[in-house]
């Protein structure tokens, strides 16, 4: 038997009591700025804690000062996402990009190399590549499947393991759902940490976080969500989330603060209303997508289909997402037969399944990664990391599955 009770079962209640707010049932929104203080002392105190000039005493709590430093729709919202990642400590942020650039900051000095897996997210691959250096911290990239290690002659090269403080990773990477071997991460970060110095392995687990893969568990320091796709699960909202150990998340947290870029209250609040479905939401979507991707396999206009669970079991890919992962997720890839004109045609046709870029929302949405998501990359970069212009990337929401079929065998018909 469990300690504890399972996520899903501690997400209407953990973290709030009713009579905080008038025995109501479900926490409000506390829509304020600042909190008004008991007495002097106590925000004296407040202050003491806030600006670490004590330690904190057992059982000491920070107290409410003001929304950029905390709020009680934000904490308890922290406090209900450390549940699913089994994390000690959480932040959230007003975007998952906040996230990300705001955990770089902190962990990474001028001089750093910072080591990532290729493809990335477009968005932190354009801050990596394009304003990392601004601030003198070198960017070097490995192929997501070949793992960091395969980086050791360029990381050599630009000054060697002394100089490296962070891996980033992304797994499954976007749009080809490549896999990196978190474990193999963290040993490499442990060869090249020193005594004085730990190189910190941050996952960005927005694609299959937290249901169906725990990279804290497989020996990160640092997990990073974009919560405006699975967490938030409604395409309404724009947040992001890092989780780890207490000391890492306190600097974050700090940073966080002065950076201004915390969620607010509102959208912290929407959060709360999401994890509540969570789990219903991502199993149906996994579900969905696992059937519609053992059906695309069977169209004669589809050339391949890049989903975890049909890797073959005997491959290196396939062996490490039965290592890796819970679940396939509900991201899928595909190529179809041509090129860009097959795919606009294809697009063009769709009816229920909505073209946009995002994912990880209740409906499903088609995008060509090619010319919209990873356009920034250049032609040559894309065909080195397989992103064809025949390329289609699928985001499979709670719809009929076979709806959803239906719909795509129409728009196949379509050229
Ligand atoms: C969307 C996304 C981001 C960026 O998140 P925002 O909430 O849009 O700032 C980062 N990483 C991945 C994998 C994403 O899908």
């Amino acid at each position: 038997m469990r300690k504890t009770m399972h996520p899903e079962s501690s997400m209407m209640t953990h973290g709030y009591q009713p009579e905080w707010s008038e025995g109501a049932l479900k926490c409000p929104i506390f829509q304020t700025s600042t909190f008004v203080f008991k007495n002097a002392k106590s925000g004296q105190s407040f202050f003491e804690l806030a600006y670490g000039l004590r330690p904190k005493k057992s059982k000491e709590s920070p107290g409410l000062i003001y929304s950029r430093i905390n709020n009680p729709d934000l904490e308890i919202l922290e406090s209900r996402l450390c549940l699913w990642d089994e994390a000690d400590s959480a932040a959230v942020f007003s975007s998952g990009m906040a996230a990300i650039t705001t955990t770089v900051f902190e962990l990474c000095s001028p001089g750093d190399i910072i080591l990532y897996s290729e493809p990335l997210y477009g968005g932190t691959a354009h801050f990596f590549e394009k304003i990392l250096p601004r601030f003198s911290i070198r960017p070097i990239s490995f192929p997501a499947a070949l793992g960091p290690a395969s980086a050791i002659e360029r990381l050599n090269r630009a000054g060697g393991k002394k100089k490296l403080s962070m891996i980033f990773v992304e797994t499954p990477a976007n749009p080809t759902n490549d896999l990196v071997d978190i474990a193999a991460c963290s040993k490499f970060a442990a060869e090249c940490s020193s005594s004085k110095r730990k190189v910190v392995v941050a996952v960005d687990n927005t694609f299959m976080g937290p249901l169906w893969q725990k990279p804290l568990s497989l020996g990160a320091d640092l997990v990073l969500y974009s919560a405006t796709k699975f967490l938030g699960g409604h395409s309404d909202l724009i947040a992001g989330v890092c989780l780890g150990k207490k000391d890492l998340l306190e600097r974050v947290r700090t940073l966080r603060a002065f950076l201004g870029c915390m969620a607010d209250a509102w959208t912290g609040w929407l959060l709360l209303r999401s994890l509540e479905t969570l789990k219903i939401r991502m199993s149906e979507q996994a579900q969905n997508a696992s059937r519609i991707a053992e059906r695309l396999l069977k169209y004669p206009q589809i050339e391949r289909v890049y989903y975890p669970s049909l890797l073959p079991a005997d491959t290196p890919q396939g062996r490490l997402y039965a290592s890796q992962c819970l679940g396939p997720g509900s991201m899928i890839s595909f190529d179809i037969r041509g090129g860009r004109k097959q795919a606009f045609k294809f697009l063009d046709a769709l009816k229920l399944i909505k073209l946009a870029v995002s994912l990880g929302g209740t409906e499903s949405l088609a995008q060509h990664p090619a010319t919209m998501t990873h356009v920034d990359l250049g032609p040559k970069l894309r065909r080195r990391l397989g992103i064809g212009e025949n390329m289609i990337r699928l985001s499979v929401g709670v719809e009929n599955y076979s709806d959803i079929l239906k719909d795509i065998e129409a728009a196949l018909r379509a050229f």
